[in-house]
């Protein structure tokens, strides 16, 4: 059976590991940071045989060059060759297999524009979203437009709702704070914040989220809600869905 394991990294960064029970041989997702990462695998004697890379931020490509160095594992990633490592280049509509998965590759631009995400349909379909959908929030725009990013969110929400959504940093609390501005009248985000302390007081991961719960908390996904059309209009144009989405991003980079 395939499991997913965080390995936390930096002061909010996930590195998900991906492993089966009948194989030392392992899969990590963004590693920025090669010593979590070695720690573990030598302490439960795994060896690394897949890499997958969502962006080319260092935050999540850092520990590559000493990982390749020391396990010479296979590295999928964007068709970026400013990845020094990436031996596997992916694009939309992709499919590679990984630990006994059939993985398609998703482009969701926007976070930055080489920015992919991994999907695999099963029982639960998975999801590797690096910065592009966090639980309540998604990723700043530091290269794409709101919207590209906002029709790379579109194509994430068509995604099964039981779909687990590995997201790559810990934001949560921080995102619902925002959600409970921006989607003032939604109980499900007074609730999602009282989950998410709880978990934060105990030191636990608030991920994997669901696309179900997303759709319920998440302001990014829900902006054609009126509530949320409504609070945004005090920031700018609600005229359409773009415009809303354009609206919240904004607001929260200043938020
Ligand atoms: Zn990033
Ligand atoms: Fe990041």
């Amino acid at each position: 059976m395939l499991s997913v394991t965080p390995i936390p990294a930096f002061s909010d960064n996930y590195i998900w590991l991906l492993r089966q029970d009948t194989t030392p041989d392992v899969c990590v997702v963004d590693p920025g940071d090669a010593a979590p990462v070695i720690e573990l695998l030598e302490r439960e004697s795994l060896s690394l045989s897949t890499v997958m890379i969502t962006h080319h931020h260092p935050d999540h490509t850092g520990g590559l060059a000493e990982l390749i160095k020391r396990y010479s594992p296979r590295v999928i990633g964007p068709d970026n060759e400013a990845i020094g490592g990436i031996d596997t280049p992916v694009t939309e509509g992709d499919e590679i297999r990984v630990m006994g998965r059939l993985f398609e590759v998703i482009a969701v631009p926007g976070h930055t524009l080489d920015h992919i995400a991994f999907f695999t349909p099963g029982i639960p379909p998975l999801l590797f979203g690096g910065d592009a959908l966090f639980s309540a929030g998604c990723g700043r725009l530091f290269e794409g437009s709101p919207e590209q990013m906002h029709g790379s969110l579109q194509k994430l929400a068509a995604l099964p709702d039981d779909t687990l959504i590995f997201a790559a940093h810990e934001y949560t609390e921080a995102n619902l704070r925002f959600a409970l501005a921006a989607d003032p009248h939604n109980p499900d985000v007074v609730q999602a914040m009282q989950e998410c302390q709880r978990a934060r007081e105990l030191e636990r991961p608030t991920l994997p989220t669901s696309m179900a719960r997303e759709k319920r908390i998440n302001p990014f996904l829900r902006v054609a809600d009126a509530g949320v059309r409504q609070a945004g209009s005090v920031h700018g144009s609600v005229d359409s869905d773009e415009a809303t989405f354009t609206t919240l991003r904004a607001w929260k980079d200043n938020f």
